[in-house]
């Protein structure tokens, strides 16, 4: 074990119990990211999930990456993390499905069109390779697209956006955090957490203490955090999702839409994987289809494209999106020394986990980050001020 960045670092050796460095409770992307991050810097993490890997949020996600977000904080975070994507599949020995089919996000009104042009200044001022298309340029970048259809007046492009398998990124962190020492305890649910000179854990199964505690719970980590006295203002949404019959490729880019709610790509295994959220919807877990998605996801993606009309529906499912009142992620440390929270990813905590889990690492460890992650901690709630992201689907 490496020296962590820790109160309790110091403190007496536990003689009976089990005692791992760091509790990561939450075993979906951003939990078996961080714990492999960990074990690259020789910290032994342990993993607890109620579930299977990936039976939160991340095994329902439909695993799109873009950089083209409207706040700097959230497009820093994931051109980082597509750097970290670009090298994965050799760093992890895994083929995750990556795909940079790039990503067109829609502008349906003069207003969205000088948003979007703004965002794209900002995006190129950061380095990102993006571009303004007219109505024109969309029907050459994708033909299958009917623009008019869509009722689309214009789009940005970005060609590094994409999507990956978020079941084969899961799994290609669990196992090589394993293989680097870490242990991951699957259908293990922490039931409570006690603050003493360390933490412990309390499961079903055993007890297990941990000098340091993250909660990477996605839309559980409310009541994760409620454990040590913590509050945090996320809310759970359900969105659904669905994916049809393979067909051979047909649509290059990922398609999103602010105004509609609309997403989806084509994935390499052929089929159409995408959903539409519904502005109605109430805060709340539920994890049930409806046939109103069906019916509007249905009416929608054949509006942009047509052909679709006679492609089967092989399955729908439903997850949940964990909201902050900014729909940007909450990072950091709290005000329970050595209890770390990653989580309120707002929908877009696929994309941005590999380099969450390397920055919450330098955190824990060193105890500073190599890119600034302040604006992002749970503190910026209390200042009353907070800056919305509005490239997001609702
Ligand atoms: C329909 C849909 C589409 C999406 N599409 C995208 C997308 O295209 N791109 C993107 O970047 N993001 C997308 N997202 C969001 C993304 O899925 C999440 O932000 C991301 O998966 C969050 O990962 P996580 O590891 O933080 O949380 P989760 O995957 O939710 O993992 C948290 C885990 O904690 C476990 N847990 C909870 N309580 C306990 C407990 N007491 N003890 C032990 N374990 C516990 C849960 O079982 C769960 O497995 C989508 C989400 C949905 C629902």
């Amino acid at each position: 074990m490496r020296g962590i960045v820790s109160e309790a670092n110091n403190s007496e050796a536990f003689s009976e119990a089990k005692m791992s460095d760091v509790a990561v409770i939450g075993g979906g992307i951003n939990g078996c990211a961080l714990a492999y991050e960990l074990a690259k810097k020789g910290v032994n993490a342990t993993v607890f999930e109620k579930g299977y890997l990936g039976s939160g949020a991340t095994g329902r996600c439909g695993g799109g990456i873009r950089q083209q977000f409207d706040t700097e904080d959230n497009i820093r975070l994931v051109m980082e993390s597509v750097k970290i994507f670009e090298k994965m599949e050799k760093e992890l020995g895994y083929d995750i499905e990556y795909d940079q089919g790039g990503y067109l996000v829609l502008a349906h009104s003069d207003e969205e069109k000088e948003r979007f042009k703004k965002n794209v200044e900002l995006q190129r001022s950061m380095g990102l390779g993006v571009n303004f298309l007219e109505k024109e340029e969309i029907k050459e970048l994708c033909p299958i697209l009917d623009v008019d259809g869509a009722k689309a007046v214009g789009a940005t492009f970005c060609q590094t956006d994409g999507h990956a398998n978020p079941f084969r990124v899961t799994e290609a962190y669990a196992k090589n955090a394993e293989r680097l020492g870490a242990e991951i305890k699957t259908f293990t649910e922490v039931k409570g957490i006690k603050k003493e000179k360390r933490f412990e854990i309390i499961t079903e199964k055993e007890k297990m203490f941990a000098d340091v505690v993250v909660n990477a719970a996605g839309c559980y980590s409310k009541q994760i955090a409620e454990m040590v006295g913590v509050k945090l203002p996320n809310k759970p949404y359900r969105h659904e999702i669905l994916a049809t019959e393979s067909l051979k490729p047909v649509l290059k880019p990922m398609i999103i839409s602010f105004m509609d709610g609309i997403y989806f790509c084509q994935h390499k295994t052929g089929q159409i994987v995408g959903g539409i959220g519904n502005p109605d919807e109430p805060s709340g877990i539920n994890t049930e289809s409806s046939f109103w998605f069906l019916e509007k996801m249905a009416s929608t993606i054949t509006r942009y494209i047509p052909s679709f009309k006679n492609l089967n529906v092989l399955r729908q499912w439903a997850g949940m999106y964990d909201v902050t009142p900014d729909a940007r992620p909450i990072l950091g440390k709290t005000n329970v020394k050595n209890f770390f929270v990653v989580c309120g990813f707002s929908g877009h905590g696929f994309m941005v986990a590999p380099v969450t889990a390397k920055l919450m690492s330098e955190l824990i460890v060193d105890g500073k980050t190599s890119m600034p992650i302040d604006n992002l901690s749970i503190e910026r709630f209390k200042k009353g001020v907070i800056r919305k992201e509005g490239a997001v689907v609702g």
